[in-house]
């Protein structure tokens, strides 16, 4: 299908998008709509495939084996469907939009991190849970339909998302009380659902994009890693994001 090359001017709003294990996604936008998109039930249903995937592994019998592959492909599929359906209600509850994700290495990172340094039971089977949902193909379903509905997906730096304040830009890890559901920022004491702010930084993150993007005419979508200054650079600039319904850009 041809489609119009984008332009800085084309979309209505800007959106954070958050992906994570309580929700797959909370999606944020510039006017202060949100989406949560819940993983309970659809993780339930993959952990049952995967059980059910180990013990016909341990009969290891030939109709075990044969089993065993019809059920990985109805694994996957479901899989598939539910990041399809996640990403099309996220694109149309925010048509024409400039959309921001995380770039995920940064994910892996945090939870491989967070595994090695010998882990609790609960913390390990978090991780298991986690590693068994595709957010890659969540968020590159996400990409490829966007120009379907005049929308657009950069990719931005997942660092310190989750523990920056988007309104006073403190960061810490402490701002997340007992890493509860809660965001309570040390500094201001700004509280917000834990997986909301996520996707408000994201969201504050893609309009620094965005801005780039009209000032200087070109787009990059997704962060400049391979240069540690380039990096810094970039994360001094977050770092002065602040979040405000009332200072919200007019696009
Ligand atoms: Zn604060």
């Amino acid at each position: 299908m041809e489609l119009p090359d984008p332009e800085p001017t084309a979309h209505k709003q800007v959106v954070g998008v958050d992906v994570g294990m309580r929700y797959f996604a909370v999606a944020s936008s510039t006017s202060n709509k949100t989406l949560f998109k819940s993983g309970k039930a659809p993780l339930r249903k993959a952990e049952r495939y995967a059980n059910a995937r180990k013990s016909l592994q341990q009969k290891g019998t030939r109709s075990a084996v044969r089993r065993l592959v019809a059920l990985s492909g109805r694994e996957r599929r479901f899989i598939a469907e539910t990041n399809h359906a996640i990403a099309a209600e996220i694109l149309s509850r925010f048509p024409n939009a400039f959309i921001g994700v995380e770039e995920l290495t940064g994910v892996r990172d945090r939870t491989e991190r967070r595994s090695r340094k010998g882990s609790s039971e609960k913390t390990r089977k978090a991780n298991r849970r986690r590693s068994r949902w595709s957010y890659a193909e969540l968020l590159s379903f996400l990409a490829y339909k966007a120009p379907l509905r005049g929308s657009m997906v950069v990719k931005v730096d997942a660092h310190y998302t989750s523990q920056t304040c988007p309104r006073c830009g403190h960061c810490s890890r402490d701002n997340r009380p007992q890493k509860g559901l809660m965001f309570v920022c040390e500094s201001c004491g700004y509280q917000l659902h834990a997986d909301l702010v996520g996707s408000r930084n994201v969201g504050l993150r893609a309009l620094v994009v965005r801005q780039d993007w009209a000032a200087t005419g070109c787009l990059s979508c997704t962060p400049d890693v391979s240069d540690a200054e380039t990096k810094a650079e970039r994360l001094k600039r977050y770092s002065e994001l602040r979040w405000s319904p009332d200072t919200s850009p007019r696009l």
